[in-house]
């Protein structure tokens, strides 16, 4: 049977983008894809890019005071919301159109249009036409997802952040991830006065409990006001604002309430079902190793698949998904030993097995250091930094790595290269020092501060 094209992919986000990409350019296969929304997906548009791009205008308000401590006379000024909002506005569409040029150039033909499945081979799309491919590759990521309690739609969402009108004087923030912990910082950083709900006993669930237990004071010390054990149990409408009561019995009045309860995959209406592609109790399409679903011919990689959601992760996928399907060289995707950055302030880092994770497995020594950076030190600052190496007692490899200081990701990024290595402690320890930095002390820990 002859299909319109080789592949057709739903979803421009950066999985779906790059697997478009490459099995066009490097495998010579006819691709189609399409995007509803805007094309580079939630990173682009409505995730990583934007917000860090917020967390760089949030972090210029102390730099004022420590540029001052350095010896620079100048005075405070204020930040300008809707100023920056239309620079990063543009930044965005230029990178939608970067986007949009790397899929021309591969020949890649797009449709701005919603696609569903209808069969194994079928797509149709909102603009009434129906497209035939020998594969399709499903990449129509997430969205967040509200509690479901009453009244929560008068709440926004990480999607609606980035259009705020004004800055808000005053934020309730609800959750404990990532996205809520990045925008407390945020938030705080831009003046805004923000209040953090986590329903749990400490934010940052399943990072290393040093790590988030020093971001989660760092986070106090810099105004968040975080209540933990805390959650909303009502909310209106009331005197201009949204009134919330919590679960703890308090009751305040907020400008905004922004929801960061988690994210949910794509599949609402795709016709997933009647194309026989198998959905999960949380609705992730369902996939094996090769990211292949129950149909043969239907693969799905990033967000949708509810495996690790990370941008690069997707892109990953993507790629092991054209070495399989149009390369002939079987790959699974490797979701071992991933780094990653939390964009809080502090920033943390993180790769490998958390203390409490490593200490299950086997006997771990950990070396520990926490420590003023001199920069901001000499600022005036009270900030503080955790470097943390988790060690096996018997292979002496670096099982774990965590870091909370700015500039984290970078360093993890690094790290991890060796992480991923399988590097040892004494292997660390051969690697010279780069003085005066913040790093060097991932290779100067002499002693372990216990074992376990
Ligand atoms: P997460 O799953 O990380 O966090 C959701 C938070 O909401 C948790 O603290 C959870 O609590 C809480 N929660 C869930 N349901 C409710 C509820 N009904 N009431 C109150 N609280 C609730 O999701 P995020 O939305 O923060 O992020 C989604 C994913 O996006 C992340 O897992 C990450 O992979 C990715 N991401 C990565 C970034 C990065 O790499 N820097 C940045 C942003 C997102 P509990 O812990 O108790 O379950």
């Amino acid at each position: 049977m002859a299909f319109d094209y080789d592949l057709f992919v739903i979803g421009g986000g950066s999985g779906g983008v790059r697997a478009a990409r490459v099995a066009a350019q490097e495998a010579g296969a006819k691709v189609g894809l399409a995007e509803e929304d805007r094309m580079g997906g939630t990173c682009v548009i409505r995730g990583c890019v934007p917000k860090k791009l917020m967390v760089f205008a949030s972090t210029y308000r102390n730099m004022f005071d420590d540029a001052r401590a350095y010896g620079w006379e100048l005075e405070d000024g204020d930040f300008h919301w809707p100023k920056f909002q239309k620079h990063m506005s543009s930044e965005l569409d230029r990178l939608e159109q970067i986007y949009r040029n790397l899929l021309k150039d591969a020949n890649v033909e797009t449709y701005d249009a919603r696609a569903t499945l209808e069969d194994a081979h079928t797509v149709k799309l909102s603009t009434g036409e129906t497209i035939t491919a020998k594969h399709i590759l499903i990449a129509t990521g997430g969205r967040p997802q509200l509690p479901g309690i009453p009244n929560d739609d008068l709440g926004i969402t990480s999607n609606d952040i980035f259009h705020l009108k004004e800055l808000p004087n005053s934020m309730l923030i609800v959750g404990g991830g990532y996205i809520a912990c990045e925008f407390a910082g945020i938030m705080n950083g831009l003046g805004t006065e923000v209040t953090q709900y986590y329903r749990g006993a400490q934010i940052l669930r399943g990072f290393d409990d040093e790590a988030r237990g020093m971001v989660a004071d760092q986070m106090k010390e810099r105004g968040v006001k975080l209540h933990t054990g805390t959650n909303v149990l009502e909310m209106e409408k009331r005197d201009g604002g949204i009134w919330v009561k919590s679960t703890t019995g308090q009751e305040n009045i907020f400008d905004q309430v922004m929801f960061a309860t988690g994210r949910t995959p794509n599949t609402d209406a795709l016709g997933c079902e009647g194309a026989g592609v198998e959905l999960g109790r949380r609705g992730e399409v369902i996939v094996d190793e090769y990211s292949q679903t129950k149909v043969p011919s239907i693969y799905a990689i990033g967000d949708v698949t509810n495996r690790v959601q990370l941008t690069p992760v997707a892109i990953r996928e993507g790629m092991a998904f054209v070495e399989t399907v149009f390369k002939g060289n079987p790959t699974k995707p490797d979701h071992e030993l991933i780094p990653s950055a939390i964009f809080t302030q502090p920033e943390m880092g993180t790769v490998g097995l958390t203390e409490e994770e490593a200490r299950d497995r086997e006997p771990i020594e950990v070396y520990c250091t926490s420590f003023r950076p001199m920069q901001t030190a000499f600022a005036g600052r009270p900030d503080r930094v955790l470097m943390k190496l988790v060690v096996s007692q018997e292979t002496r490899v670096v099982l774990g790595c965590h870091i909370v200081s700015d500039h984290a990701g970078e360093m993890i990024q690094l790290a991890g290269v060796a992480v991923k290595m399988g590097a040892t402690k004494e292997q660390f320890d051969q690697t010279c020092a780069v003085h005066p930095t913040i790093s060097e002390e991932l290779v100067t820990m002499k002693t372990p501060m216990r074992t376990a």
